[in-house]
Parts: structure tokens; C-alpha cells; sequence
């Protein structure tokens, strides 16, 4: 039930930002989603759907973007981003060690909101 309480979250930054700009209709949702988090887009559309329920974001789409982790290199400091999809190690591209820090990949962002007024 993870994507419940996230897609609760989703939601009031997206009912707030809809206030603000005085929107009389959410369209659609530009959400990134890290490469390494465990949400599913279909739950959380599902959801969505059912808490948007009367309110300006009902019916509004979601369109999920994934983002790629970010590193930071623990030899030189260099930060980096990349895929981990069929990576076994991840090596710093500037000095080429395998010692690197994960330092983002599992969070997700509300972009932006696409309102009509
Ligand atoms: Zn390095």
C-alpha cells in the first residue's frame, strides 16, 4: 500500500498547485519517478483516480518519467548520473573507480501540472 500514501501526497501538491494558478481543471500530471523506486505507475494512476474524486484533478492524466540514479564518486568527488538497468558495477567516470556512493534513484517528483483555466 506504499503508492496509497505517496499518491496522497501526489495529490495535495497538485491541488495546491492548481489553487494557486486558480485552475479550473488539472489535465495532466508530469511525474518523475527514480529508476531504483518500487512504484508502479498503474497503481498510482489507480489510485489517483479514486482520490481525485471531485476535486479540479479528477480525470487529470498522469505521464511518469523515470530519472536515472545519481553517484557520487567516493575517490575524486565527481557526480554522476546512470542507469543501473543491466550494470553490474558502476564505475566513476572520471577516475575510473568502482567505489561510488548512491546518492539518489528512489524518489519521485511532481514536476509540473498542466491546468486548464
Ligand atoms: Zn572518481
Amino acid at each position: 500500500m506504499h503508492e496509497l500514501a505517496v499518491t496522497e501526497a501526489i495529490l495535495e501538491v497538485v491541488l495546491r498547485a492548481a489553487e494557486q494558478e486558480s485552475a479550473r481543471r488539472v489535465v495532466t500530471i508530469n511525474l518523475t519517478i527514480g529508476e531504483l523506486s518500487d512504484l508502479k505507475e498503474e497503481w498510482i494512476q489507480r489510485y489517483f483516480d479514486h482520490l481525485a474524486r471531485g476535486t479540479t484533478a479528477e480525470n487529470a492524466r498522469i505521464a511518469v518519467a523515470t530519472s536515472v540514479p545519481t553517484f557520487l564518486c567516493d575517490a575524486c568527488g565527481e557526480k554522476f548520473s546512470r542507469s543501473l538497468r543491466g550494470v553490474e558495477r558502476v564505475e566513476c567516470p572520471a577516475c575510473g573507480r568502482s567505489s561510488c556512493t548512491l546518492t539518489g534513484g528512489m524518489e519521485y517528483r511532481v514536476e509540473n501540472v498542466e491546468i486548464e483555466e
